[in-house]
């Protein structure tokens, strides 16, 4: 396995190497790149960067996953969140992004068909779960599966539901599957927190298995990390 970790030392000394990272898998890609964004905390201060940077990167963006059944302005929505941070203020028009309430399996159905007319992305950064997952691909998810339904584990449905102190958070989703994932060129992981140390260090060093989902990123050609102290605390030195 080889990657490239930069290491942080503050928040926003993170969002600033992780924008960094980002800017320079950009350059390295075809123009216009297709890129996959994660939601949660840790990319806030990466997207915090991009929207100070004095060049703004121009890509087309794909929706990594999002929650079911909910309507099309609900606040909840992640595409309602990356439109907040980053797609907005970066002026980003081209997006595939999941329909929350439309039928699951025709959902997923349209999503397959709409990769096998466009093909992989160029670009996947992504955050990593307290458990492993990446997107919503939870602990047991093959390295094999795409685009699909999933349920969420009790777990994720607490962690994401730290975000939303005055509403539920939906139990289900749809989630690009870690095949989707792996055929991405370039590959950006963001970890930030000591709560993550431990999954971090298996995800890289532990034996590659679906019980840890991020393990997958082993294999993976062309990886960054982007992670804090904290992130990093149990990684060799
Ligand atoms: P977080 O979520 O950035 O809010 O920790 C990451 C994830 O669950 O993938």
């Amino acid at each position: 396995m080889t990657y490239t970790i930069i290491e942080a030392h503050s928040a926003e000394d993170f969002g600033h190497k992780a924008a960094a990272a980002f800017i320079r898998a950009v350059s390295q890609a075809p123009q216009d790149p297709q890129i996959i964004l994660p939601t949660g905390t840790t990319p806030l201060p990466l997207y915090a960067a991009l929207r100070e940077a004095r060049r703004r990167p121009s890509f087309s963006y794909r929706q990594l996953d999002e929650y079911l059944g909910l309507g099309d302005h609900d606040k909840r929505l992640f595409s309602a969140w990356l439109e907040r941070e980053i797609l907005s203020p970066l002026g980003i028009s081209r997006r595939m992004t999941f329909n929350s309430a439309a039928n699951p399996d025709h959902e997923v159905h349209r999503i397959l068909d709409w990769y096998a007319t466009h093909g992989p992305a160029d670009i996947a950064v992504l955050g990593m779960g307290n458990n492993g997952h990446v997107g919503f691909n939870e602990p047991g998810s093959g390295f094999e599966e795409r685009v699909r339904v999933v349920d969420l584990m009790p777990e994720t449905i607490a962690a994401n539901q730290d975000y939303w102190p005055d509403g539920t958070v939906p139990t289900q989703a749809i989630t690009l599957g870690i095949a989707d994932l792996k055929e991405a060129e370039q590959t950006i992981l963001i970890v930030r927190g000591e709560a993550k140390a431990e999954m971090l260090y298996q995800a890289l060093y532990g034996p590659v298995t679906k019980d840890v989902p991020a393990s997958y990123l082993q294999h993976q050609p062309n990886l960054t990390i982007v992670a804090d102290q904290a992130a990093l605390s149990r990684m060799p030195r």
